[in-house]
């Protein structure tokens, strides 16, 4: 049998109570006690993956270097612990009901009726498994979607009682992570929810060893002794976790509160004394102790959902923090910039971002803030659909193609200088069939990227359909408006650039998946500081 130890995190009583969180922040601190962790997330939705939700269902969609269209916890537990994760770290109901009926086609359980257990339960166990028996990692992380007590739930609170027998106890633990609801009119702090989700789980064969407690306010020691009683831990296993103003500072509340300790003592895992966490709080310094600030403007069709945008926010904030900068995200409906005045609308700004997105709703918006931050020299960064907006911009208001457009947007479109991939053509699925993960970039000398990434080539993480055409490369690029990257196999433009420009800069990727807290973004570095220059002048 393996070394690896296995951490399950369950929640109950609500969804949104931040368990991506609160397994991030764990394995920052096994990390900083020297281990090998990776975390992984079981989400039991039918969905094979949320590549085909919209923000509205599910937030972002998180991509990793192998394609995998994955749930945004994905990029938590990247940016908290600067590793990677890959199709492996997440899996689904629908990715587990495919395989198992792939199977039986096959005819892989021929003569047996196949059934949710053992067939469903084993192919999750194995799957929960599978990072485990690399023996790459000495603890993996699980974290069940949704909440205990969910029909959609069951199979895997099942398989996750079969792995405890399996393993042993001393190799596998589980958390559970509750909300402690505060009733004002009472001025209590209520433990019933709790209790009852804590039976919830044991009606289904699992004793959680450690209670972590959302709650807005302190819990005091006669509760936790009152929550220990009724939830069968012991009190050192309740987990207060205290509403903070940023996710930044979950790993120290934990550490604080002894999460790492009671893990590795009931995994039976040495404990350092001294963590090596010197980097985490050179960022967290510097995250709160801003010497200067900036106002960035954020265009999209979603930006009235928190979470739609993730990643560019927290590489915002990781950059903010590099260039010792509080980075205030004005929002801006790129709906409204098409009926109202840009001007005024980006007024006060000092760097604006153009997201990504699909379809046809609000583009003229993105395209109308383009070209005011190119003529007014206002730091410019588009991503994905950004950068192509970019190009359509250029083509229509500089070189004269008033009629330049994407084929996304209008199919019949007289110059597609932005054109559906060769390809996507044959394409008809719309599951996983973009062009995903990483691919390799050649960068421009002299160009702005090449200054930022010091280098000459890079590897960014793709999700499209469409792409620059380069039919129109002689058309649309001049002296002023270059190509500052190139894909070195297709050919494919990946970065375009504004020369007589302080900091103009459209990429057809998606820098934003690989910003960490210990590795920031060279781009959005750079654009920070260049707005930051610019605001002083
Ligand atoms: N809709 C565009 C495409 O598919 C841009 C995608 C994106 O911004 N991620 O090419």
């Amino acid at each position: 049998m393996s070394n690896t130890k296995y951490i399950f995190v369950t929640g109950g009583v609500t969804s949104s109570l931040g368990k991506g969180i609160i397994a991030a922040s764990l394995a920052k601190l096994l990390q900083a006690q020297n281990f090998k962790v990776t975390i992984q997330k079981f989400d039991p939705y039918i969905n094979v993956d949320p590549g085909t939700l919209n923000p509205y269902e599910h937030g972002e969609c998180f991509v990793t270097d192998d394609g995998a269209e994955t749930d945004l916890d994905l990029g938590h537990y990247e940016r908290f612990l600067n590793v990677t994760t890959s199709q492996a770290n997440n899996v689904t109901t629908g990715r587990v009901y495919k395989s198992v009926i792939e199977k039986e086609r096959r005819g892989e359980f021929l003569g047996k009726t196949v059934q949710i257990i053992p067939h469903i339960t084993n192919e999750i166990k194995e799957r929960m498994q599978l990072l485990g028996k690399t023996g790459e990692y000495d603890i993996v992380i699980t974290e069940i979607g949704g909440t205990v007590g969910d029909i959609e739930s069951l199979p895997y609170i099942e398989s996750v009682r079969q792995l405890i027998w399996n393993l042993g106890k001393e190799n596998t633990l589980v958390i559970h992570l509750t909300l402690i609801p505060y009733l004002s009119a009472a001025r209590e702090l209520k433990t019933k929810p709790t209790q009852h989700s804590v039976k919830t789980l044991m009606e289904s064969g699992i004793s959680a060893d450690i209670i972590v407690c959302r709650t807005e306010h302190e819990l005091s020691n006669d509760l936790k002794e009152k929550l220990a009683l009724f939830c069968n831990v012991k009190q050192e296993a309740i987990i207060q976790s205290i509403d903070l103003d940023t996710i930044y500072d979950v790993p120290l509340m934990m550490l604080d509160e002894g999460l790492d300790k009671v893990v590795l003592e009931k995994l039976k895992l040495p404990s350092k004394k001294s963590l090596d966490l010197k980097s985490w709080n050179v960022f967290l310094e510097k995250f709160k102790n801003p010497k200067h600030t900036l106002k960035i403007g954020l265009v999209g069709k979603y930006v009235e959902l928190q979470d739609s945008y993730k990643s560019i926010l927290e590489s915002l904030i990781h950059a903010g923090a590099s260039n010792e900068t509080e980075i205030d995200v004005v929002s801006i409906h790129s709906e409204h910039l098409e009926q109202g005045d840009v001007a005024k609308q980006l007024d006060g700004l000092h760097g604006l971002i153009v997201a990504p997105g699909f379809g046809e709703r609000g583009i003229e918006g993105k395209i109308s803030a383009i070209a005011y931050a190119r003529k007014n020299k206002f730091p410019f960064f588009g991503i994905c659909l950004g950068m192509q907006m970019a190009v359509i911009e250029y083509a229509r208001n500089q070189i004269g193609l008033v009629n330049a457009n994407s084929t996304e947007m209008d199919p019949d479109c007289k110059d597609a200088v932005i054109d559906l991939m060769e390809s996507q053509k044959s394409v008809i699925k719309k599951g996983g069939t973009m062009r995903l993960g990483a691919w390799n970039c050649e960068l421009t000398n002299d160009s702005k990227a090449a200054h930022a990434y010091q280098s000459k080539i890079i590897s960014e993480r793709h999700r499209h359909r469409y792409e620059f055409n380069n039919k129109y490369l002689d058309r649309v690029f001049d002296d002023q408006f270059i190509i500052a990257g190139t894909n070195p196999e297709t050919g494919l433009v990946e970065i375009v650039e504004n020369k007589n420009h302080p900091w103009f800069v459209g990429v057809q990727f998606h820098p934003e998946y690989k910003s960490t807290v210990s590795n920031p973004h060279p781009l959005f570095v750079d654009f920070v500081k260049t707005s930051l220059a610019q605001k002083s002048k």
